[in-house]
């Protein structure tokens, strides 16, 4: 089963994506985490998307698409979770090409529907662990005062990203309305989107897309 999670920054969808990774044991493909290694291996490429992603722009169609091509050659598991991909419509209809080639379906769309208060709240109080990736937030669920995450049990550093500030965040919610909201009519025309309520409670959520993925 491949599956896109749809949504603003903020919405959740790293956390849920997680959650299928370890219940349903899918691949997680997020072209957000793909290009922040980018960023940090300093090559020719990740420099050039290190300046984007700081401003909150999108990275070229070009670039992230041959992310996930390469992504798609290798080992499917449970099947793809798309995370933070599409973010256009070129990359929309690329996706679509890319999993015909190698015999696969997209099955579901999920998006996630946060309001935008709750996006900036959430995203300025974030913080990640640096082993496994687990979301802290400074109101709901506080950095544990030993240091060590209580997802992996590691004693890690809790990093907040760079781009996790109020202008980027601005920039980055202007470019999910523009550039990413049409994808909603893209899948609803292709009858492949459903909704869900990503205020909930994190349970609550992951029941919600377990009720979508098991209908
Ligand atoms: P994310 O971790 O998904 O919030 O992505 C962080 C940043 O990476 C975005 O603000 C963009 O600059 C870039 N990015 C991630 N995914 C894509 C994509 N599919 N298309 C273009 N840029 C992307």
């Amino acid at each position: 089963m491949n599956i896109i999670l749809l949504g603003p920054p903020g919405a959740g969808k790293g956390t849920q994506a997680r959650f299928l990774v370890d219940e349903r044991d899918m691949i997680q493909l997020s072209t957000g985490d793909m290009l922040r290694e980018a960023k940090d291996s300093g090559t020719d490429m990740g420099k050039v998307v290190a300046e984007v992603m700081a401003k909150g722009d999108l990275v070229t169609d070009e670039i992230v698409i041959g992310l996930i091509r390469e992504k798609l050659q290798g080992d499917k598991k449970g099947g793809f979770i798309f995370d933070g991909f599409p973010r256009t419509l070129a990359q929309a209809d690329a996706l679509a090409e890319l999993l015909s080639d190698c015999g696969e379906t997209l099955d579901a769309v999920i998006e996630m529907q946060v309001d935008d208060a709750a996006l900036v709240d959430r995203i300025t109080a974030r913080s990640t662990c640096s082993e496994c990736g687990e979301v802290y937030n400074d109101n709901t669920k506080p950095i544990p005062a030993d240091g060590v995450c209580t997802n992996c049990g590691k004693k890690a550093e809790f990093k907040r990203r760079s781009d996790d500030n109020a202008d980027s965040l601005k920039q980055r919610l202007m470019e999910y309305y523009k550039k990413t909201s049409p994808l909603l009519g893209y899948y609803y025309a292709k009858g492949q989107l459903s909704a869900v309520d990503g205020l909930g409670e994190m349970d609550d959520v992951k029941a919600a897309i377990a009720g979508v993925l098991d209908a």
